[in-house]
């Protein structure tokens, strides 16, 4: 193994995200080597999961280091067909350190309910996980964007909406999964939970009580 390898298989950024990719697949929330995740490795620069992993079996040198300027994106191997995402969601706030993307059960049917653009959750306790939100009576919009192969377009298409007003740690694609972040792994797992836990109560909601 050369110096550079060692050293990314020591990286402790590299090892925290897949131990967290252990704890999402048991979930079941990255069936099928869905899914990917990444982490900030510098101002123009992440780790990002290899395409076609298993999200619980990742090791070190499954993160490829990309770097980006702008829209131009630079890997030495094949990264996850939607780095220009991460890499979007990294320029757009600077202090966003991960970036977590699965492809749920609840998540991939919850956005196929709407034909909206964002569904606001009100009511609810853990809307708390969310950072920014301190009470069940504040409106926590998620943002929805129709699914596309075009990840350059999808990228700035939540660029253009992101511009408007930043989104809440969260986004959706329709009929695919659920895009989460945060400023340390930590806070974008705990997004991530967050948001998977509200998403399964609307829909157990709407089992009983009908679609709004
Ligand atoms: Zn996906």
């Amino acid at each position: 193994m050369n110096s550079t390898a060692q050293l990314h298989q020591l990286n402790p950024n590299a090892i925290a995200l897949c131990a967290l990719g252990r704890w999402v697949a048991n979930r079941q929330w990255v069936p099928a080597t869905g899914g990917n995740f990444s982490i900030r490795s510098g101002d123009n620069s992440a780790l990002v999961t290899a395409s076609g992993k298993e999200k619980g079996e990742l090791s070190p040198q499954d993160l490829l280091p990309v770097s980006w300027q702008g829209q131009q994106l630079s890997c030495s191997g094949t990264p996850s067909a939607e780095t220009a995402l991460h890499a979007m969601l990294y320029q757009l706030n600077p202090a966003t350190k991960a970036v977590l993307h699965t492809h749920s059960v609840q998540a991939t049917v919850f956005s196929r309910l709407f034909t909206q653009d964002n569904y606001l959750f009100a009511g609810y306790e853990m809307q708390k996980a969310i950072s920014g939100i301190s009470s069940h009576e504040q409106l926590l919009p998620l943002a929805i964007f129709d699914n596309t192969q075009d990840i350059p377009a999808l990228a700035a298409e939540v660029a253009q909406r992101w511009h408007k007003q930043p989104l809440q740690y969260g986004l959706l694609v329709r009929g695919h999964g659920l895009y989460v972040w945060g400023n340390s792994l930590e806070q974008a797992k705990r997004h991530l939970e967050g948001w998977e836990f509200l998403i399964n109560c609307e829909l157990e909601r709407f089992k009983i009580a009908g679609l709004p």
